[in-house]
């Protein structure tokens, strides 16, 4: 079999693998890297979930049995603070009710070791691709596309910073129902956090851009609550 090569579809996509076993760890490492994608590793689930909420990748690579928080965990909090990045789970075990729990938590693909590299990776190119055709998240006229931090209202395009997007995107996934301020800032900011003053900044800021220079706005305050996307009459 020839050796693997990178390719351009892959080359710079970022992967993060979280495993703990060196070298289950070490050869998907080389095998992806050799593939042309830039992987990060982290070799225990707390560090794991901070690298995830931290930094912007494709997909995540996440071994369940890990030290400090297991991947269900990981995947759990990831998705509860609206990170909707392609999750693998990697696992020993085999049975039909842990394939469940995985996907209950939030996991895309699941993968029960010993595995092929090649499948790993023909798997996580499958996640990549549905990924990218439910990037744009939409509702009434605005449209807001993930991949490119670009949101768009009638024809006009509206460019905005990684944090404005993340928090335009909670609003979105949620609408028209309320998106409460500990999610939003959960979605910003991660577990870390992050303060109600600086949210309300980013919603003016955000406001600023896909409100004002329209007739009716379309993000609501819900006084204590925290903020909804209504469509206009
Ligand atoms: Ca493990």
């Amino acid at each position: 079999m020839p050796e693997a090569s990178p390719t351009h579809s892959t080359r710079g996509l970022r992967v993060l693998l979280v495993e703990d076993q060196r070298d289950i760890a070490a050869n998907i490492w080389d095998f992806l890297e050799r593939r042309g994608y830039e992987v990060d590793h982290c070799g225990d689930g707390a560090a794991g979930l901070q690298r995830a909420m931290q930094g912007r990748f494709d997909a995540i690579v996440l071994d369940l049995g890990l030290p400090r928080l297991d991947g269900l965990d990981l995947c759990k909090r990831l998705r509860e603070a609206g990170h909707g990045v392609p999750v693998l789970m990697l696992t020993a075990r085999d049975t039909l009710e842990d394939k469940l729990r995985g996907f209950a938590e939030g996991a895309d693909d699941y993968m029960v070791k010993p595995f092929a590299m090649r499948e790993l990776e023909a798997r996580i190119r499958a996640l990549l691709r549905a990924r990218h055709a439910c990037t744009v998240l939409s509702f009434g006229p605005l449209s807001y596309d993930a991949e490119q931090l670009v949101a768009f209202r009638e024809n006009r395009r509206i460019e905005l910073t990684r944090l404005q997007g993340l928090l335009l995107a909670a609003l979105l996934r949620d609408a028209p129902r309320v998106t409460s301020h500990e999610r939003l800032m959960a979605a910003a900011w991660g577990l870390s956090g992050g303060e109600s003053g600086a949210l309300h900044t980013q919603m003016y800021e955000i406001r600023q851009l896909v409100d004002k220079p329209f007739a009716h706005p379309l993000i609501r305050t819900v006084r204590g609550l925290g903020y909804r996307l209504l469509a206009p009459p």
